[in-house]
């Protein structure tokens, strides 16, 4: 679990001024959510958090650390995209170890000696599978383990990119529309599913949708980002209900 502290974030593409001075802090354990109009910088934010992009200005902290120039896999984070990114390749089984190994191989390079031990590789891939299993059977996907995504429904995959970002029990899930490209039926019961995952695993989540449902069902706040800017934070019942900015009544769609 870890909070996260995003002080002055600025972000520009080329002329494009993309992020401007977003201030916000996120508590640990809290499930917020960014939302706003396609392009406002939503990807941007989630993906400076990451450390899959570098903000121009501002810097951002998780838990008591700051991160800026820490590379995505020292940040103890674990993004799922909308396009699920599994390798196409792989089982399914490979598909949610490779964090864990890549992670893992990287402790044993830091031990020359004991990297070229057998029967330490052995025990890695032993407890990575294991981890990899109890993971799988949290979300009903063991039984996938041996196949392709090719050989995967929409749901399956979009499991399966959830199950690989928990393996790696990260303090902070990044979602970016994970829902997306589901169908309706489908969305609803997976959304019943992350708000289970957030329940039972406590930690805190930054989660960007276009849905409003699934903004007000699973967040404590909503943060509405438009043109690069943070309008206005608040819970869904608020910002939904009680928007403080004519722009915020616009985008939800409130009466005011
Ligand atoms: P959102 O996720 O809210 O739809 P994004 O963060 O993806 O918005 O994009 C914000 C703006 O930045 C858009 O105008 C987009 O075209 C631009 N942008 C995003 N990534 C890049 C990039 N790597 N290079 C150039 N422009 C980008
Ligand atoms: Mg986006």
């Amino acid at each position: 679990m870890a909070s996260i502290s995003l002080d002055g974030i600025g972000k520009s593409f080329g002329r494009t001024r993309v992020l401007k001075r977003i201030s916000l802090d996120i508590r640990d354990g809290e499930f917020l959510t960014l939302v706003g109009p396609s392009g406002c910088g939503k990807s941007t934010l989630l993906r400076i958090i990451a450390g899959l992009e570098l903000q121009d200005e501002g810097s951002v902290r998780i838990g008591d650390r700051a991160v800026d120039g820490l590379p995505p896999k020292a940040r103890d984070v674990a993004m799922v995209f909308q396009s699920y990114a599994l390798y196409p390749h792989m089982t399914v089984e490979r598909n949610m170890a490779v964090p864990l190994v890549m992670r893992r191989l990287g402790a044993l390079q830091r031990m020359p000696l004991l990297g070229r031990l057998a029967p330490g590789t052995e025990r890695m891939r032993a407890s990575i599978a294991a981890d990899v299993r109890k993971v799988a059977l949290a979300l009903g996907i063991e039984p996938l383990l041996a196949r392709k995504p090719g050989q995967l429904s929409g749901g399956q995959r979009q499991r399966v990119a959830v199950g690989r970002a928990m393996v790696r029990q990260p303090a902070v899930f990044l979602m970016d529309e994970p829902l997306s490209n589901l169908d309706a039926k489908l969305r609803v019961s997976m959304r019943a599913e992350i708000k289970e995952l957030h329940a039972k695993l406590g930690v805190t989540f930054v989660y960007v949708t276009h849905d409003q449902a699934e903004a007000m069902t699973l967040s404590d706040r909503v943060a509405l980002v438009i043109d690069g800017e943070l309008v206005q934070i608040a819970p869904p019942q608020v910002l939904y209900n009680d928007p403080d900015h004519v722009n915020v009544a616009a985008f939800v769609g409130s009466p005011s």
